[in-house]
């Protein structure tokens, strides 16, 4: 017996439409905004997620599933899908086509972490990018599209928002932690010593708990912001209010990926405590030119589609129910279920949702079995019903039946 590897999920037919419905409803919201799916492979060069989330992240150095193919080129699973999109907003000269270009993915990402709730090695995201813009009002309506989502999810969420700034203030704040944290250096874990060394903004966001105490009082890269940057936050700020987004100001939020610049952000689920942050995004105005393209602004967020899922179950949201048949046909013997096989197949070819017996049942089960299929009418076709040509329908809800000609069946059940 195999068994499924760690940190992996199946969705199982019975489940399969809780997850129809979350993609379909980030598909409806992603088109309110003019968004399009982009789609590009599962796995990308290595050396793209070594370039753009960054060689010093947690991502890059310790959860990414690399592998050498069998050209010996170095092969990486998507950890996260900005990369990927930028690449391909790169390789395709997007950047020449109209702007901003506005589009959204759904993909399985894959990192190798401690499978918790929440927290898996293969698992999903709802994506979105806007590159070509630059102004606020753009990251405003980033964090709009994501607000909209987790609403029209029926989800309870926090907005929290920062800056991080451009390299210019950013250069500043490292030398701030820098000074904060060199007289603590030997209290910190054993990462956090090459963060400070390599990318000293990185030591803010460790997980350790003893870093995180020593994190709570560190400057704030607020305090650091350049006149452009604090422009920026304080335009976007603006936007937000004037969109009714209610936000609070989280100093302590730098996310996990290397690019970004200037505006971050996170949703947070109100009604569960570990693993509550469904959602992340902010600026990365400088990834497409690092990756070799142009300097193009650009904008996006990522929300995990198994944390919705299960903030959505924790917190009693209702996920409509999958479509029920509308006609079970059931026949009493073996001449009455080919009549019931031929008129399944005419009443599919008109889209009636229909269903029959595969397992020659008897008509009793039959009965029970589209009752527990939910169907809303069952059609039973006996001896004196195939001689007549006709089937006794009941429906489901109210008990009430009557006979229909088969000729009539397609009209009958059409619109039903
Ligand atoms: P976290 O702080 O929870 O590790 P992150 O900052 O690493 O999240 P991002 O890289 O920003 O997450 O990804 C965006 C979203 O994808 C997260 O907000 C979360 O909902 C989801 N996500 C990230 N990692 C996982 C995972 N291992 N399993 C399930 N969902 C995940
Ligand atoms: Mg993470």
């Amino acid at each position: 017996m195999i068994n499924i590897p760690k940190g992996t999920k199946d969705v199982l037919p019975v489940d399969s439409y809780k997850w129809q419905y979350v993609e379909g409803v980030a598909r409806e919201t992603a088109k309110l905004f003019n968004l399009k799916e982009i789609r590009t492979p599962v796995f990308e060069h290595t050396e793209l997620f070594q370039r753009s989330v960054g060689d010093t992240t947690d991502v890059v150095t310790k959860e990414m599933y690399t592998f050498k193919d069998k050209g010996d080129r170095s092969i990486t699973l998507k950890p996260e899908g900005t990369a990927g999109v930028a690449r391909s907003f790169i390789e395709n000269s997007m950047a020449n086509g109209v702007l901003p270009a506005k589009m959204y993915y759904i993909i399985p990402a894959f990192r190798y972490e401690r499978p918790q709730a929440g927290r898996l090695r293969e698992f999903h995201q709802f994506g979105v990018e806007i590159f070509g813009a630059k102004g606020a009002q753009t990251d405003a309506e980033t964090i709009m599209l994501a607000d909209s989502l987790l609403k029209n999810l029926g989800l309870k969420v926090k907005l929290y928002i920062n800056s991080i700034g451009c390299p210019t203030c950013r250069a500043a704040f490292n030398k701030g932690l820098k000074e904060f944290f060199a007289p603590k250096l030997d209290n910190l874990c054993y990462d956090c010593k090459t963060r400070f060394e390599k990318n000293p903004l990185r030591l803010l966001d460790c997980k350790e708990e003893e870093c995180k105490k020593i994190n709570a009082d560190a400057p704030s890269i607020l305090d650091y912001l350049c006149e452009d940057c604090r422009e920026h936050f304080e335009a976007l700020k603006s936007y937000l209010t004037s969109a009714g987004i209610e936000y609070e100001i989280n100093p302590r939020i730098v996310r996990g990926l290397d690019y970004y610049t200037r505006t971050v952000f996170e949703f947070v689920s109100t009604s569960i405590g570990a693993q509550g942050t469904v959602c992340g995004g902010g600026r990365y105005d400088g990834l497409i030119e690092e990756l070799g393209g142009g300097s193009v602004p650009a904008v996006g967020f990522a929300a995990g589609i198994e944390r919705l899922l299960m903030v959505m179950e924790q917190s009693g949201v209702e996920i409509p129910a999958p479509a029920v048949p509308t006609v079970y046909i059931a026949g009493m013997d073996a001449d009455c279920r080919k009549k019931a096989f031929e008129l399944a197949a005419a009443l599919r070819q008109k889209g009636v949702f229909v269903e029959i017996d595969h397992m020659e049942r008897s008509v009793k089960a039959q009965f029970k079995y589209a009752d527990k299929l939910g169907a809303k009418y069952v059609a039973v076709i006996g001896g004196n019903e195939l001689a007549e040509g006709k089937a006794n329908v009941k429906q489901m809800a109210t008990g009430e039946s009557e006979n229909v000609a088969f000729e009539n069946f397609a009209e009958y059940f059409l619109g039903k």
